[in-house]
């Protein structure tokens, strides 16, 4: 045989088996989301026609995360990159460049009303009429990427953005438990001020909207004196920061760790907050159960 002819025979083998395995698996539409609570989202809306793959899986900080060269490897062959944006991944243009990615970024927080607060908030996840705003982005995104998805991706998105809106208004409902004066909520870092303004809590946090660098002993003293002052009687911990600060600011003020709350990751499989809805259900349990509890 020719060499001509039998490279010929490769390609017209190679075609003939690309034609003929359309619903492979490999075929999925490979996705990568940065952190675990936007990939939650992402699979809600790209259901079976996607792979998501997630860089910061469950309780992982994203704030201090370092990108491995496995996840350089990962994001190059994407399709699509899902961010927060914000400046909550500090780490992902660096991240970009050196995989090599061709494919789209989607910034999931694209229309969002960014919080001020010394700095930008990046936690905008923390109200679920913002996550209705990830929502469109993302279903926006997958349909430009895979326009046969178009109906898929719509008819997912408007389910999750049904199961979001019925999941706000349980979130008021229950919130309305806990009476004006317990109201001020202690915890590790900044991360729940979308989420205060949103249902009417007032958060305060030793540290602030990013965990980069450890709180200084001046806003651990100045939390000290608030708990002491506003006879504050829980604080909470986060299931992304290390416990050892609030364990020490109990002790020192006698106000009880009223329990842990999911900020800027989702718990894995077995855990109490698995996705980005029970993250919110879970979380409002939490504080009604220690701010209600005694009067
Ligand atoms: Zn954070």
């Amino acid at each position: 045989m020719k060499p001509f002819s039998f490279s010929k025979l490769v390609f017209a083998t190679l075609f003939v088996l690309g034609f003929a395995c359309p619903t492979h698996a490999g075929d999925k539409v490979k996705v990568v989301a940065s952190f675990s609570i936007l990939g939650d989202m992402v699979k809600n809306v790209g259901g079976d026609r996607v792979e998501v793959v997630e860089l910061l899986g469950p309780d992982d900080d994203g704030h201090t995360y370092r990108p491995t060269p496995a996840d350089a490897k990962t994001l190059a062959g994407a399709k699509i990159f899902f961010v927060n944006g914000l400046g909550f991944e500090g780490w992902i243009d660096r991240l970009e460049k050196s995989s090599g990615f061709q494919g789209k970024k989607v910034v999931a927080t694209a229309g969002v009303k960014p919080r001020h607060h010394g700095g930008v908030d990046p936690h905008a996840w923390q109200r679920l009429d913002n996550g209705a705003i990830y929502v469109t982005n993302i279903r926006d995104g997958l349909i430009a990427a895979d326009p046969d998805g178009k109906a898929t991706y719509e008819a997912n998105a408007k389910a999750y953005l049904e199961a979001l809106e019925k999941a706000n208004a349980a979130v008021k409902k229950a919130l309305d438990a806990i009476p004006e004066r317990r109201r001020l909520v202690i915890t590790s870092h900044d991360s729940f001020g979308y989420f205060g303004d949103a249902y009417g809590l007032r958060f305060l946090a030793p540290e602030h909207v990013s965990t980069e660098s450890e709180p200084s002993a001046k806003d651990v003293a100045k939390i000290i004196r608030q708990i002491r002052k506003e006879q504050i009687p829980a604080i909470f911990m986060e299931n992304i920061t290390n416990p050892v600060l609030m364990k020490q600011i109990s002790s020192d003020t006698g106000a009880t760790i009223g329990g842990m709350l999911y900020s800027d990751a989702l718990s894995g499989p077995d855990g109490p907050a698995p996705t980005y809805i029970d993250m919110f259900k879970h979380n409002i349990e939490t504080l009604t159960s220690a701010l209600t509890s005694s009067s």
